[in-house]
């Protein structure tokens, strides 16, 4: 019989969403009249703006014809989409890039666990704590790491808390590692890292010759004008980091399907023999053998969250979001509890009241106040005591959540 991967078996059973969803249909069983209001999700719920639904209509139109018909396309995206994003939504911040920098995709999940191909199983790498879990479960899939111990860690991966301490912004590893996995804005906990700050992880992976892959899935929710909204902006990062991209929470793709990574060409790494190597040169090789493209329609409708039309559809959106957002923020503290996020990020972690669990201040918000969220420690040990709240709602929902808290708590 063929072996298995073994290294599958070291993962927790996905527990954090089923456990949710038995807790809640539990709920509403035994409560059918309850209205309950979901506050969990991650993902989005308005649908695709209008100048983008009409691109992709008529990238779809153009597949009738034999004339416009589109078959493979190159595996790195369309020129011309990674041109309108290098326009659009990098120079404006300084960075410039080459389209052949940027490698268009079906989404950063997939992008931010693939690349794990082009780095040697040797690396030590760091991640934070709480943290997005794919990260965590891809290393332990492709065997980076030994059991997970009774802390809640893998062994053999390094993790970096994130606290009210440190403002959610991790120390620096206390020992070397070669790959720092970064998220800002962060989920879950909805924090930012400043320029000074974005620095000193720049200078640090420099000066310890690491790589940092770092997650801006959503950069579109930075509100503050001083936030960076790209590695990039601080310089020497060419030299040291990776950026995935998304256009899910930024656009609504989250069932379309479209996200990209950049891999600057001054970005290298060793061969066995010690030789310097283009980590660029590997992720296209990669990409060429292993990923076929986009759909043609998915990237004209990528192409039209740039428009003029469709930037303004799309912020309005964002504009929504985060008015829920800060809704959840200030309606939480005028309750007592304490928030982080929810600024520059549509998630608001909150410290549970009363030094509450976790998972028993779920069990109280879904038994007195009707309210599903996410409890922090499914995202890692350093989450205890935390909670997650998610701003994709409906503003009416989301009014009538904070009312429900601040009857139970803002006494
Ligand atoms: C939602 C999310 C993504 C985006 O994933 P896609 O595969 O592009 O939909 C990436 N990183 C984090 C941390 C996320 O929460």
């Amino acid at each position: 019989m063929a072996r298995i991967n073994d290294n599958y078996l070291k993962l927790q059973a996905g527990y954090l969403f089923p456990e949710i969803s038995r807790r809640i249909s539990e709920f509403t069983q035994a409560n059918p009249e309850a209205s309950v209001i979901r506050l969990g999700i991650g993902d989005v719920t308005k649908p695709l703006v209008p100048a983008v639904l009409k691109a992709f209509h008529e990238g779809v139109d153009e597949m009738s014809s034999g004339a416009t018909f589109h078959g493979y396309g190159p595996e790195q995206g369309y020129d011309w989409l990674s041109q309108i994003i290098i326009d659009k939504a990098y120079k404006p911040l300084g960075v410039d890039l080459k389209t052949s920098e940027m490698f268009i995709s079906d989404g950063s999940k997939c992008d931010s666990s693939n690349i794990l191909d082009i780095f040697d199983l040797s690396n030590k790498v760091a991640i934070g704590d709480p943290v997005y879990p794919v990260y965590n479960d891809t290393n332990v899939m492709v065997g980076r790491s030994g059991q997970m111990n009774d802390a809640g860690y893998y062994e053999g991966l390094v993790y970096m808390p994130c606290t009210e301490e440190n403002g959610f912004n991790p120390d620096f590893p206390t020992e070397k590692v070669d790959l720092i996995y970064l998220c800002f804005p962060n989920n879950p906990t909805g924090t930012v890292a400043t320029r000074e700050q974005l620095k000193g992880w720049v200078d640090y992976a420099i000066g310890n010759d690491a790589v940092i892959l770092f997650d801006a899935a959503y950069e579109a929710f930075i509100t503050d004008p001083d936030i960076p909204h790209s590695i990039y902006e601080i310089e020497g990062a060419r030299r040291c980091a990776i950026e995935f991209r998304s256009f899910s929470k930024t656009a609504g793709f989250t069932g379309v399907r479209c996200g990209l990574t950049i891999v600057p060409e001054e970005l290298l790494g060793t061969t066995i023999e010690g030789e310097k190597y283009s980590f660029n040169k590997l992720w296209n090789r990669r990409q060429c053998t292993k990923f076929n493209g986009v759909s043609y329609p998915v990237q004209k409708a990528a192409a039209a969250v740039y428009s003029d039309e469709g930037w303004t559809q799309v912020q309005e959106i964002i504009d929504y979001y985060m008015e829920n957002a800060r809704v959840i923020r200030e309606g939480l503290s005028a309750a007592g509890i304490e928030c982080f996020g929810g600024i520059n990020a549509p998630y608001i972690w909150l410290k549970t009241p009363e030094g509450m669990t976790s998972w028993d201040f779920f069990d109280k918000l879904l038994n007195d106040c009707f309210i599903v969220g996410t409890p922090g420690s499914g995202f890692g040990p350093s989450g205890e005591g935390y909670f997650r709240l998610s701003a994709f709602g409906e503003r009416k929902n989301v009014e009538t959540a904070v009312l429900r808290i601040k009857e139970k708590w803002g006494k």
